[in-house]
C-alpha cells in the first residue's frame, strides 16, 4: 500500500512540474525564445528551469533541457544529476537524450512529442530516424509520456507569433 501511496505522489508531482514546464515554454515564445521549457527536480523540489534560447543566445544546443540541466548542476554545485527528474515540455531530441544521459538523470517525462513538434516546424523526427533507438529496458533511465491536455499550447502560441524566428 506505501508503494501505491508512493507512486500516487510521484505522478502527482510530474503533474504539477509539467504544467510548469508547458508553462515556460509557453512564457519562452512571449520573450523571444523557442516553444520549449524544462526542468529538473530532485527529493520533490523543482532545482532549477530552463526554456529553449537558441535564436536569443545564437547557441544551437541552448535547448530548453540542457538549460535547466546546466542551471541545476551549478545549483547543485556537482557534474552528476543522480536522483533527478528532467521534466521537460517536450520529447527531447536524440542531444537532449543523449545530455541526459551524460548527466545521469534518473528519468525523464515530457508532454508533447516529436510529432506535435513538427506540426510547429521543429523536426527532429528526422534526428531520431539516423539513430537506431535501443529498446527502452535497455535504456539505463526511464523515459516517460505524461500527456496533459494543453501539451501543444507552446507550439500554437510559437505558431501565432508573427515575429518568430524559425530555425
Ligand atoms: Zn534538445
Amino acid at each position: 500500500m506505501t508503494t501505491h501511496t508512493q507512486e500516487t505522489n510521484v505522478q502527482e508531482f510530474e503533474r504539477v512540474w509539467m504544467e510548469k514546464a508547458i508553462t515556460l515554454a509557453t512564457t519562452s515564445v512571449t520573450n523571444g525564445g523557442g516553444p520549449f521549457g524544462a526542468l529538473v527536480a530532485k527529493d520533490g523540489e523543482v532545482v532549477a528551469i530552463g526554456n529553449n534560447q537558441v535564436t536569443a543566445t545564437l547557441d544551437p544546443v541552448a535547448h530548453a533541457e540542457v538549460s535547466a540541466m546546466r542551471a541545476a548542476c551549478k545549483k547543485l554545485d556537482t557534474f552528476s544529476l543522480e536522483g533527478c527528474v528532467l521534466v521537460t515540455s517536450c520529447e527531447p531530441c536524440p542531444m537532449c537524450l543523449s545530455a541526459a544521459l551524460w548527466a545521469r538523470v534518473d528519468r525523464v517525462v515530457y508532454s508533447a512529442d516529436r510529432h506535435d513538434a513538427a506540426v510547429a516546424g521543429f523536426d527532429d523526427r528526422k534526428f531520431y530516424d539516423l539513430f537506431e533507438k535501443k529498446p527502452e529496458s535497455m535504456w539505463p533511465m526511464s523515459v516517460a509520456h505524461l500527456d496533459l491536455p494543453n501539451r501543444t499550447a507552446p507550439f500554437e502560441a510559437w505558431l501565432a507569433k508573427p515575429d518568430r524566428i524559425d530555425y
